[in-house]
């Protein structure tokens, strides 16, 4: 079932091979029919992850980044909208002239070669496959992980079961059923799983392992317990102790007594500091965010692990009121009056954005440090030349088509060399500015100070720019400083104020690039300044 953690798993799986030595590629398989999650709400799916190519994928894709380190790309991530996508294109051209186009085999075909794409670069390919066991959309994805374990053979191919062991307080034991009858179905359709995973909040003692084990027609020591965790970065070592790489590497003939101290050490060494700086920090601080999705969690999980890498940058612990910013005015200004730092992230459509201009304004006057991500930095804009500026009726063309349009369509501007142009006609799939872009940062700037260099790219995902063209006396009168710029110099990429302590906002969304052990400098420099606020 989703929110299982199998991301989570195939990343510490990922984490874990690569602390042995290895090489990975991270892969998943989407089984619904979108061609990407891009015109998902969040609140159906979850966070949109936006690869450094601009691929708009599942939210996995930013554990496995923040996991294992790699960057990966669109080759990396598959749809049953894609395949479909692909196929159709295929036998519109007459690539399968004579024949019918069926599931299998021109679906699972399209699986399997993507799956095995690439393999020969790396010892390990990880794939999940998103969904559940029995899930109708689901079915040619399990099909082709049988025929691809017959063709490359089972030394070749490992099938991890993740499965949930509930707890019953009643009788207060764990019951295997839910994984017996998941098992029962896979089998059905001609796939045993090598190992099961057993995500359970309580432990998962001998006696359950041997029932998992008979039942299921897998080795005792292949039933591995996937215990719950306080915090995600405390799973892969804990993993590792319930043995989950090692008996990968068993099954695939790779361990030996050696290797399995040198792997503890490892694995010890790379993820202690990090489980440290979570589990006992020196300090706490209270971060406000102010979203429209706030119910959520899910909606906005790269954000708030770059948050928690913010702190992890300076040993603090970080607490943070999800605000709605759709409440009261009042009640949304009493919250913030009891926090240090407030963060507008990114966000789609006029909900909210009147809560959000509230709280962006109390952080300027009450010179509460603020950060704004992508919508963030356009409501600041708004903001400023609202209550500074004097154009009270300053807006978005994404909430009005009435007003001074200081965020607006930019029409057709060069960027990296091509010609772009987003109207309000245009399709919604896949054509915002998607993925990492160029920015020049102004010299003698906070962005300098936060960046220390003069050139950096970041990942966008927006269709609305700043509209300088028109606009320029109104931000200068409004104490707008655009501190970073396209490589172009024609849209504004980063904007700051410098009657304020802390005040900066990016249009692209660094917590994309945040990771454990490589916290991103806007947001540890955002936390420190919370701090320091803090402290007083
Ligand atoms: N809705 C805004 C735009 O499309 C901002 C998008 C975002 O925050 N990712 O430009």
């Amino acid at each position: 079932m989703s929110s299982l953690g199998k991301g989570i798993a195939s990343a510490s799986i990922g984490t874990l091979l690569q602390a042995r030595g290895y090489s990975i590629r991270m892969k998943k398989l989407d089984p619904y029919i979108n061609v990407d999650p891009g015109t998902m709400s969040p609140y159906r799916h979850g966070e949109v992850f936006v690869m450094e190519d601009g691929c708009e994928a599942d939210l996995d894709f930013g554990h496995y980044e923040r996991f294992t380190g790699l960057q990966c790309t669109a080759n990396d991530s598959l749809t049953t909208g894609k395949i479909y996508e692909k196929v159709l294109l295929q036998e519109r051209r007459g690539d399968y002239l004579g024949s019918d186009v069926q599931v299998i085999p021109h679906i699972t075909n399209e699986i399997k070669n993507f799956i095995t794409a690439g393999h020969e670069y790396v010892d390990f390919t990880i794939c999940e496959i998103g969904g559940t066991v029995g899930d109708i959309e689901g079915l040619p994805y399990i099909e082709a992980i049988r025929q691809l374990k017959i063709e490359l053979g089972s030394a070749k191919v490992a099938c991890v079961h993740l499965t949930y062991l509930p707890y019953m307080k009643t009788s207060e034991e764990l019951k295997t059923k839910p994984t017996q009858h998941s098992v029962k179905l896979l089998q059905s359709m001609g796939v045993q799983p090598d190992i099961i995973l057993c995500r359970c909040e309580k432990e998962v003692n001998y006696d359950i392992k041997a029932k998992l084990s008979m039942f299921c027609n897998v080795k005792k020591e292949n039933v591995v317990e996937a215990l719950d965790a306080e915090n995600i970065y405390l799973i892969p070592h804990r993993y590792h102790l319930s043995g989950l790489d090692r008996c990968i590497c068993v099954h695939f003939g790779l361990e030996t007594e050696e290797q399995e101290k040198l792997a503890e050490m490892k694995i010890r060494e790379k993820w202690s500091s990090v489980e440290h700086a979570i589990s006992t920090p020196s300090k706490t601080v209270k971060i406000a965010v102010v979203g429209k999705y706030t119910k959520l969690k899910d909606a906005y999980i790269s954000l708030s692990q770059a948050i928690c890498h913010g702190g992890i940058a300076h040993d603090a612990g970080i607490e943070i009121d999800w605000v709605d910013a759709t409440m009261d005015q009042r009640d949304l200004e009493s919250r913030l009056r009891a926090v240090s730092g407030i963060l507008v992230p990114g966000g789609f459509d006029v909900g909210g954005a009147e809560g959000k201009i509230v709280a962006i304004k109390f952080a300027r006057e009450k010179r509460i440090p603020f950060f704004g991500i992508c919508l963030g930095l356009q409501l600041a804009v708004i903001e400023s030349c609202r209550n500074v500026g004097g154009a009270i009726n300053a807006t978005s063309r994404e909430f009005s088509d009435v007003g001074e349009m200081v965020i607006d369509f930019m029409d057709k501007w060069k960027l990296n060399g091509v010609v772009e142009a987003r109207d309000p006609s245009g399709a919604k799939g896949g054509t915002m500015r998607l993925g990492s872009y160029l920015c020049k940062i102004s010299i003698g700037t906070l962005a300098h100070r936060i960046y220390a260099t003069t050139e950096i790219t970041e990942r966008h995902r927006h269709r609305f720019e700043v509209n300088i063209k028109k606009y320029k006396e109104l931000f200068d009168k409004a104490g707008l400083e655009f501190s970073g710029m396209s490589s172009d110099g024609l849209l504004p990429e980063i904007v700051e104020r410098h009657d304020h302590p802390f005040f900066i906002a990016t249009q692209a969304h660094p917590e994309f690039k945040s990771h454990p052990f490589a916290p991103h400098p806007l947001f540890s420099n955002f936390i420190k300044a919370a701090i320091d606020y803090s402290i007083g």
